[in-house]
């Protein structure tokens, strides 16, 4: 019946305190690495949803002639230009339009007829979507 007894639970609490809020600031710094060491987020394609998927878009240390980049995805799909433009154009570049307008390149060569097909998405489908060999369904 001695009220203070041996162990001190002030103590083992504080300890205990500090193990876990260590770990917690240990994660936090990982994940601001990991965020640090992810490549940048893929650019939407409306018209080829997914290009990683259908395999024309792939992870590469290439750099790409367009931007000069090497930035950890090359397109390797087909291109339709004066120059031979082989898994050397990035994803970001076919996004915004810079590859097509510097090569003067179409990723498509042929479009499906949908009937009313304004200019603009024809134009956006052949340069500014990355075209794969088995795009006629
Ligand atoms: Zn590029």
């Amino acid at each position: 019946m001695d009220p203070t007894g041996a162990w001190s639970p002030t103590d083992g609490h504080a300890h205990h305190v500090g193990r876990s809020s260590r770990s917690a600031w240990v994660l936090r710094s990982l994940r601001v690495c990991d965020a640090r060491g992810v490549s940048e987020q893929l650019p939407e394609f409306p018209y080829h949803p997914d290009p990683v998927a259908t395999g024309c878009v792939e992870k590469s240390d290439a750099t790409c002639l367009s931007c000069e980049q090497a930035r950890g995805l090359i397109y390797t799909g087909p291109v339709y230009a004066v120059e031979e433009l082989v898994d050397c154009l990035c994803p970001w570049c076919i996004a915004d339009g810079s590859a097509a307008a510097r090569f003067d390149a179409a990723f498509t060569d042929h479009l499906p007829v949908y009937g009313n097909v304004s200019e603009a998405v024809v134009a956006a489908v052949t340069t500014r979507t990355p075209g794969f060999s088995g795009w006629q369904q």
